[in-house]
């Protein structure tokens, strides 16, 4: 099959990509691209394969984005699950996503759990390709070794931040990510922190204090609630985690930190441990694209579809944020879609306090980050490396995922960048709990999915808003 399009993001290694016209050969029985033919007209195409080929017009064709920060939640909780994630990840572009273990019952930290979700996901349709994350908790760090063993599992998330009770997960002190780094290190397998540091009393009584004299809907006093300092000494945290091991000295472990919304703070922080890493490969930032499109002055109070932590900041850390992206301090850009029943969100009693915290939204991660990206001066490229390329790299599979080049996966996205609209004008909703997306009815989005290829195979159809085939499966490192 050949696919002809006018804008093709055609990866090169060790130089930048480039937007080029021109056709991809994909051998439909592999999946694989086994032919690029950057700057063939349509015509040379028909001349060439006229029983076998696709023009796309004049949109782009792009690797398919992966997201590294999923909640799937499908054991032991009706919050998502793994069709109706991945449908929603298909309709939008996303050709791979990676499940957190939270909010699993019980979580991917042990062996037994992994064979759960294993068993879970082979239950349902995937549309999309799907790997998981492990977790780390304080009583899990002798099974540490044993779990990281697996080939389902591509490395493992901690928490520095209390949850809950009701999350049913527990954070790690810093000493014990820095075991938990000694253990990961020599395995090639990085780990994913949560980074906001304070303890469960300290976190209960800033939010009593930050909503005192405030109604239950402030906005204001969910912010100051979070404050970034907590944001900062955790990613001082982090940075002292990527440092080698004094007892094997050439291993250090690669560490990630997700969802970063203090830019401010914490890039100066982000850049000085870079300088003394011998690769900067060993410190990886992940941001999301609720904190580059939103700010809190676009925030109104009880909107509770975007509580988060850590919390949407102000437009001046949006700013840095940016920055921070364009000068490529931070990598790459993930959804932390956090679907929950609906009644959890309280949209009705407008509570800001007690909402669960989270958005859900994975089906519109690429208007929610390609609108504000445009406007800005970005391009396609920059939307590959932040979206694909890199995100291929921190899961270990930039030889074979993130790219469009001979040998790679045909994962594919195509999609009008041009097109401004609601999503719900063109397409259903796919989560599992509808209605509580902020994307979904937003009529300043820009970009729309035409259609999405996992590993050769159209698995959506973006022009009618149809599902094909449930092509895909969960991958091993
Ligand atoms: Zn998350």
């Amino acid at each position: 099959m050949t696919l002809w399009c006018q804008n093709i993001v055609f990866g090169k290694s060790h130089v930048q990509s480039q937007l080029q016209q021109g056709s991809i050969d994909i051998d439909t029985t592999t999946g694989i691209i086994v032919n690029c033919h950057p700057g063939e007209l349509w015509s040379e195409v028909q001349y060439r394969n006229p029983n076998d080929s696709m023009n796309l017009g004049d949109t782009i064709l792009s690797p398919g984005m992966i997201d590294v920060h999923t909640h799937i939640s499908a054991l032991g909780r009706t919050w998502e699950g793994y069709e109706t994630a991945t449908k929603a990840a298909a309709a939008g572009g996303i050709t791979t996503i990676m499940g957190m273990p939270l909010n699993s019952i019980p979580s991917t930290t042990t062996l037994e759990a992994v064979e759960l979700e294993k068993e879970q996901a082979g239950k349902e349709s995937l549309y999309v390709d799907v790997g998981l994350w492990g977790g780390v908790v304080p009583n899990n760090l002798s099974g540490l070794h044993s779990l990281l063993q697996s080939p389902y599992i591509f490395g493992i998330k901690a928490f520095l931040a209390p949850l809950p009770p009701a999350a049913g997960y527990e954070a790690v002190t810093p000493e014990q990510l820095l075991m938990a780094a000694r253990i990961c290190g020599p395995m090639g397998k990085p780990i994913l922190v949560h980074s906001e540091l304070m303890t469960l009393e300290e976190s209960t009584s800033a939010v009593e204090n930050a909503f005192a004299g405030h109604e239950d809907s402030s906005y204001v006093a969910h912010l100051n609630s979070r404050p970034a300092v907590w944001e900062q000494d955790a990613v001082r945290i982090v940075c002292k985690a990527t440092r080698p091991d004094p007892t094997n000295p050439s291993v250090r472990c690669r560490m990630h930190i997700v969802h970063l919304s203090d830019a401010k703070g914490c890039l100066p922080i982000i850049q000085e441990c870079r300088k003394g890493l011998s690769s900067p490969d060993d410190l990886i930032v992940e941001t999301c694209p609720h904190y580059l499109l939103l700010d809190d002055s676009q925030i109104e109070d009880g909107d509770t579809r975007v509580k988060c932590f850590p919390p949407i900041r102000d437009f001046e850390n949006r700013e840095f944020l940016w920055r921070g992206l364009d000068e490529g301090w931070i990598d790459m850009v993930a959804s932390d879609h956090s679907p929950c029943e609906t009644d959890m969100r309280l949209m009705e009693s407008r509570n800001m306090k007690n909402a669960w915290g989270g958005l859900s939204g994975l089906q519109y991660q690429l208007q929610a980050t390609w609108t504000d990206a445009y406007e800005r001066g970005f391009s396609p490229i920059d939307m590959t490396r932040w979206w694909s390329e890199n995100p291929a790299k921190l899961i270990g599979l930039s030889s074979k995922k993130g790219r469009i080049g001979v040998g790679f996966h045909a994962d594919l996205c195509w999609w009008d960048p041009k097109h401004i609209g609601p999503p719900n004008e063109y397409s259903k909703e796919y989560h599992r709990w509808k209605g509580t997306t902020i994307y979904a009815d937003n009529p300043s989005l820009r970009g729309r999915v035409l259609g999405t290829w996992v590993k050769g195979t159209h698995v959506y159809d973006g022009t009618t808003d149809v599902h094909i085939e449930p092509a895909g499966r969960l991958l091993t490192c």
